[in-house]
């Protein structure tokens, strides 16, 4: 055993979805959860993995034997959370995972720009949460800071692609509630996504499945929002989920 095994063996697996055509576009892939997450978004809808001193619920040696057993029938894994990159531990489960043949993909809201930098490499897709413009992304998150940290990270998955074109594969993503962003929200953010040269943007009606019954710093479920305000033809793929 290396240093790096035991460091693996640290994370805190929340979860483990064993099949997914959903979590990394048009590939098949396992899912992993992982505990904790620094933000307290209003409309988290996996409130339970926010609580970073909670236990994992299953062994890193579990989902690696389990991983061992699906190699050639899964296309890849999903790091999702929670937020993944606040753990350490997660740098040696990205290797082990990628040593067994997998491609990688991480779920992340940007909240640590310098483990994403480190990561990047590694990483094969990114799905990157940009939540609101900045005035309002304190509020989305429950805490200061958000906006300079998701956007440091959203620059560093660009410049990635850049760098590795055709080898890594990105998607922003905006969770549309009206306490979030409303329209004029969404005509901001399509500017300033379009300007840094985002292609993939993707824009998902907020769902109540899985949200706390009283949401913090929002009011219920909102009002609808029109989504046909963003004009589709400054990006490459705008995705409306
Ligand atoms: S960043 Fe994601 S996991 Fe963390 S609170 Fe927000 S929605 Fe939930």
């Amino acid at each position: 055993m290396n240093a790096d095994d035991v460091g693996a063996r640290r994370l805190r697996v929340a979860g483990l979805t064993r099949m997914s055509s959903v979590d990394w576009p048009d590939r098949l892939v396992a899912t992993v959860f992982l505990q904790g997450c620094p933000w307290d978004c209003f409309y988290c809808h996996n409130p339970a993995l926010i609580d970073p001193r909670a236990p994992g619920l299953l062994s890193w040696d579990d989902v690696i034997s389990f991983l061992e057993r699906r190699r050639g029938m899964l296309d890849g894994v999903v790091f999702s959370g929670g937020e993944p990159t606040l753990h350490a531990a997660l740098e040696p489960a990205v290797d082990e995972a990628r040593a067994l043949g997998f491609g990688i993909g991480l779920h992340t809201s940007g909240a640590y720009p310098r483990r994403l930098e480190r990561l990047l490499p590694r990483l094969d897709w990114v799905g990157l949460d940009i939540k609101a413009t900045d005035d309002g992304y304190d509020r989305v998150v429950g805490r200061g800071g958000g906006a300079d940290r998701a956007w440091r990270a959203l620059e560093l998955v660009l410049h990635e692609h850049q760098r590795r074109a055709g080898t890594f594969g990105y998607e922003v993503r905006t969770t549309v509630h009206s306490d979030a962003v409303d329209e004029a929200g969404l005509c901001t953010l399509a500017d300033r996504l379009a300007r840094a040269g985002v292609g993939t943007w993707a824009l998902q009606r907020f769902r109540t499945t899985g949200t706390r019954e009283r949401m913090p710093r929002a009011d219920g479920p909102g009002r609808p929002v029109n989504l046909g305000i963003v004009d589709s033809r400054r990006f490459e793929h705008l995705i409306i989920r």
